[in-house]
């Protein structure tokens, strides 16, 4: 088996475009259909002195999720059966509690095949007149993955934690373990990257009814959009509206010909008319189109950079924004995950990196970027994302204690060969806003090397403990619930500084 790159995410997806009979590799996870068969696992892997992880819908870099293709002294397993069911424990007044196996997906994961709409959390949700109060741009990931990562939608308003009552997991002794809302427990499992046990169901409490989302997608130039600075105030409109919007996303294309901003704006709407959001990029003529172009503009980027390219760039993009206004009311779950009609893992695959600041932070961080996207190698060919986030109470959750300002710059996959040129184009950021007081980084995407150094400031495990107060108390119940590391691997052990059991004798 030839090793491929340790980085980015992809390596381990590929498993779901296999057929029954997928091959034989390390990169194909084990399917696990109970606790009963996952305390096998567990157990012959404490025997084995393996690790044991799990993937949701891989759509973290590959080494958030195993070592695999470099260790094959790993069990990667993935959950079906039980461990994606759902079932309605109880209703009282507005309130239904129900429990989800983790391997439940949030919406479809087309890559899946045993995943329907049918049978993702929304759907079912959906049914029984519920909702969840805020999703993430998409929603193909499994609940689990998408919680432990301390995955967030765009708003202030709502948490996806707000309904989460009980996470159930297996430790690393292969016990059961319930972690209910309130407690130390809960939130230190509630954002652990599976080096807690394996959330095997997560229990939660929900709404009704359900609602629709309406609101309106428009493109402006950056003079009219929320970044452009009031002359009367020196500040432009982007906290105000990320506090004031119950859910907010904005893309903006910051090349010197282009300078446009997408706005997606929304809120509970009480219209039952439906008006379904279309995204430009949902039509696989258009991806298709946009995917050549961005390559286009890539190599022209790097091999022909100068006025021509960039007048060229700004023009071609100028071409893949919708300029009018589009309105649209739908039902929660099909409008507030406005990019689930993108093929994101497919021909219009993205790379991110994701940086959270404390919202008080998000003007300082726009005159970082304005001054940053003047150069027109680091403003690029695509787009970046600027959004919020509510605080959570999860400990090693990026918004722990804090509302946050999300900037997320877009590498397109397919531009460069296996994923060259993307740590490069990250490093640009990564050496200009490491220094705001009080960022952090997303879990599930691309992070700086561990032991790096970015405009100053090292990346690791003791800047981790500055950013995140309660990771050591955070480690110290990791190490209770996993005391023979059975879920630790190399990629986490080096950046949370978890030493090796041998060097703790
Ligand atoms: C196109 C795209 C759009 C995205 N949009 C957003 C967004 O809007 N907001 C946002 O915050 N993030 C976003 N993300 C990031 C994404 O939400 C995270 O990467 C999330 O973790 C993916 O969930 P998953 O099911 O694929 O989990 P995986 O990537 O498979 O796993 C994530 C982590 O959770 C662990 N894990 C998974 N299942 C379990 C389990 N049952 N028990 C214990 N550990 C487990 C894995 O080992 C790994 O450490 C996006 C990613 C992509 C590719």
């Amino acid at each position: 088996m030839t090793a491929l790159p340790n980085d980015g995410r992809g390596q381990l997806y590929n498993f779901f475009l296999a057929t029954e009979s997928p091959p034989i590799g390390p990169t194909v996870p084990e399917l696990v259909n109970n606790e009963d068969e996952l305390k096998n696992v567990i157990k012959s892997a404490r025997e084995g002195k393996k690790i044991v992880r799990v993937v949701g819908s891989a759509h973290s870099i590959g080494p958030a999720i195993g070592d695999t293709v470099l260790t094959p002294n790993e069990r990667l397993i993935r959950l079906g059966g039980e461990l994606r069911s759902f079932t309605v424990l109880s209703e009282q007044g507005d309130t239904k509690i129900v429990k989800v196996g983790g391997g439940c997906y949030l919406g479809k994961n087309p890559l899946d095949m045993d995943s329907t709409w049918a049978n993702s959390v929304n759907v079912q949700l959906a049914n029984i007149n519920c909702a969840i109060p805020i999703l993430g741009g998409i929603t193909q990931q499994s609940i689990a993955g998408f919680t432990m990562t301390g995955s967030a939608g765009g708003s202030v308003a709502h948490g996806f934690e707000d309904i989460i009552k009980e996470i159930h997991f297996i430790d690393g002794k292969g016990q059961s373990q319930v972690a209910e809302r309130g407690t130390d427990l809960f939130n230190a499992v509630g954002v652990s990257l599976g080096l807690f046990g394996v959330i095997t169901y997560m229990v939660l409490e929900v709404k009704t009814p359900s609602f629709n989302v309406g609101g309106v997608e428009k493109t402006v130039s950056v003079a009219e959009s929320v970044l452009a600075v009031n002359k009367n105030t020196g500040t432009s409109k982007l906290q105000e509206t990320l506090e004031n919007t119950e859910y907010f996303r904005l893309m903006w294309f910051p090349q010197k010909y282009a300078q446009k901003v997408t706005e997606w704006s929304g809120k509970r709407s009480e219209s039952t008319k439906i008006e379904p959001y279309k995204d430009v990029v949902g039509n696989p003529w258009v991806a298709g189109a946009a995917a050549m172009a961005l390559r286009t503009m890539h190599w022209l980027l790097t091999h022909v950079p100068g006025e021509d390219t960039y007048k060229f760039i700004g023009d071609t993009l100028k071409i893949f924004v919708k300029e009018k206004p589009t309105p649209f009311n739908d039902v929660w779950y099909k409008t507030i995950p406005m990019d689930d009609q993108a093929p994101t893992d497919t021909i219009f695959k993205t790379e991110f990196t994701e940086l959270w600041f404390p919202m008080e932070e998000t003007e300082n961080v726009l005159n970082i970027l304005k001054k940053l996207y003047e150069d027109q190698q680091v403003a690029g060919n695509y787009a970046c994302e600027l959004y919020a986030g509510k605080r959570s109470p999860f400990w090693m959750s990026p918004a722990y204690n804090r509302n946050v300002f999300r900037f997320d710059p877009f590498w397109f996959y397919h531009q460069g060969v296996e994923g060259k040129g993307v740590r490069e184009y990250y490093n640009h950021f990564w050496k200009a806003l490491m220094k705001v007081d009080g960022v952090r980084l997303h879990w599930g995407k691309y992070l700086p090397y561990s032991g790096g150094t970015y405009g100053g400031v090292e990346y690791g495990a003791a800047f981790l403990k500055k950013s995140y107060p309660k990771m050591d108390d955070w480690l110290a119940l990791r190490a209770k619930y996993d005391p023979d590391q059975i879920y630790v691997t190399e990629y986490w052990r080096k950046l949370f500084g978890i030493e090796t059991i041998s060097a703790q004798e």
